[in-house]
């Protein structure tokens, strides 16, 4: 199927031709039809499977041609954070770059005056995180009656985040007569509910079981202790060919925590968390999307949605606590049909949660042995069960270091990712208010770096008695 199949408009079309799409993704072939035809759609897509472009593309489509009123918005997208707003907005202009279209991204944490300003002139597209668009409707800045297309973007985040109530409220603010498009990537009770409150017979589309990842995304787990966690993300970091990874912590003051670790190890890392003001984490999206930071290391929330074409890896450095923020993490990898290796540390404390996730993806996620303690775990028992379960495990149990070490792209490349690491930290300026410029660090520490990063024996500070095995060899 081609783009021109789905009966889309050549300013659209150039659009896409620009971008380098040469083809609708699934759900864009089984979205884009529906919508066209003005009918409520469900959506039940992840990240990853080109769903924005599945909703914004015919929406640009539907309120082209028409005109834009002072404070009277013609659509409307609801996102749950800031970071997936802007990108639904970067998403917008893209595609719409040959229409006359005009949006607005209301989110928080950014100048509230600006926004006022283009809601006077009018705007075709608003994009509003809950929050911030209840907050400029209280003060009587926007009609939400002129809205048309109402776009709820992933829904079961929504949930998560508390933001039901919020929904709600909006959608009793707008016109009945509109169309709804409502995308998650599983379909909680809730978000049925909501579904069947707020859209009108609609259809569903569907292009992954619900919450399955991504199949091109490899899983490991690592069995370890709490206090051994930081050595062993750096085992991982130094055998996998780390282009550029998220690595995932259940608490802000880990993030925090661990990238302090990273960066006073030479690694080129940078914090994000929801405590952090909206400049910084722009700035720190824009610095990681740019290629000027090898490690994310963030929470959920931050981490959410965030849209980084080409990221090599996810490290999870916590079981997360929810088995569905699991699949949204290694949801980051493995993107646009690209491979991607998604690694989780697993301690004696996360049996209840690390069995959710099993549940949750149908399988039981390989065990590699990196320390070669080989330590046997009641997962690791649950995981050799379902090693023959199919999805990428290769038999499961626990798996020698050699065998991580099979998937080591040439050595050069990651000489070339560490020395990026070096060379970022030592010139990087941009030092954040809640996450200190670790990197700008004396020659000295320069040097230890390359030992720690060059040669693992060198550089083994706060291994205490736990000294992986492949070190002591
Ligand atoms: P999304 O699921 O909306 O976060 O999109 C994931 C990625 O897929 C984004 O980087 C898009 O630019 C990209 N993308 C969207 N549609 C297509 C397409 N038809 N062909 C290739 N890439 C696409």
């Amino acid at each position: 199927m081609s783009f021109e199949d789905l009966g889309l408009s050549e300013n659209l079309l150039r659009a896409m031709k620009d971008c380098g799409y040469t083809e609708p993704t699934p759900i864009q072939a089984k979205a884009i039809p529906q919508i066209l035809m003005a009918k409520d759609l469900v959506g039940l897509a992840q990240t990853g499977t080109g769903k924005t472009a599945a909703f914004t593309m015919p929406m640009i489509e539907i309120l082209d041609g028409g005109r834009a009123r002072a404070r009277m918005p013609r659509s409307l997208i609801l996102a749950p954070t800031r970071e997936l707003a802007a990108q639904v907005a970067e998403n917008f202009e893209l595609y719409g770059k040959y229409t006359k279209l005009n949006m607005a991204l209301l989110t928080g944490g950014t100048n509230m005056q600006e926004q006022i300003k283009l809601l006077d002139r009018g705007v075709d597209v608003l994009i509003a995180t809950p929050g911030r668009l209840l907050d400029l409707f209280e003060r009587g800045r926007i009609l939400l009656t002129g809205v048309k297309v109402l776009v709820i973007d992933e829904a079961d985040r929504m949930l998560d985040m508390g933001f039901i109530p919020d929904i709600e409220k909006i959608v009793s603010l707008l016109s009945p007569i509109r169309q709804t498009l409502l995308f998650s990537a599983t379909m909680a009770p809730e978000i049925k509910r909501l579904t069947t409150k707020f859209l009108s017979n609609p259809k569903e589309v569907s292009v992954a079981p619900p919450a399955s990842p991504a199949k091109n995304v490899e899983q490991f787990v690592v069995h370890t202790s709490q206090r051994n966690k930081n050595n062993m993300i750096r085992t991982i970091i130094q055998r996998e060919d780390i282009k550029n990874a998220f690595v995932f912590c259940n608490r802000k003051r880990d993030v925090d925590m661990l990238t302090k670790w990273l960066c006073d190890r030479g690694y080129n890392a940078r914090g994000m968390h929801g405590d952090m003001d909206q400049k910084t984490r722009t700035k720190t999206l824009e610095d990681f999307k740019g290629g000027n930071i090898r490690f994310l290391v963030c929470s959920d929330v931050a981490g959410r949605g965030i849209d980084v074409s080409d990221l090599s890896h996810v490290l999870n450095y916590d079981v997360p606590f929810n088995a569905d923020d699991y699949v949204h993490r290694i949801g980051r990898t493995g993107r646009a049909g690209q491979s991607g290796r998604a690694w989780m540390l697993v301690t004696d404390r996360d049996d209840k949660f690390i069995d959710a996730v099993h549940k949750k993806i149908k399988k039981t996620i390989e065990v590699v042995d990196l320390d070669g303690k080989g330590r046997p775990q009641k997962s690791s028992g649950d995981a050799s069960k379902a090693g023959s379960q199919g999805g990428n495990s290769q038999g499961g149990g626990s798996k020698s270091p050699a065998k991580a070490r099979t998937h080591k792209k040439p050595e050069q490349k990651k000489q070339d990712a560490q020395k990026q690491d070096v060379k970022s930290g030592r010139g990087r300026s941009d030092a954040q208010p809640t996450t200190p410029n670790y990197a700008d660090k004396p020659a000295d520490d320069v040097k230890k770096v390359k030992r720690d990063e060059g040669n693992p024996t060198g550089h083994e500070d706060g291994f205490g008695d736990d000294i992986p095995a492949f070190l002591k060899m």
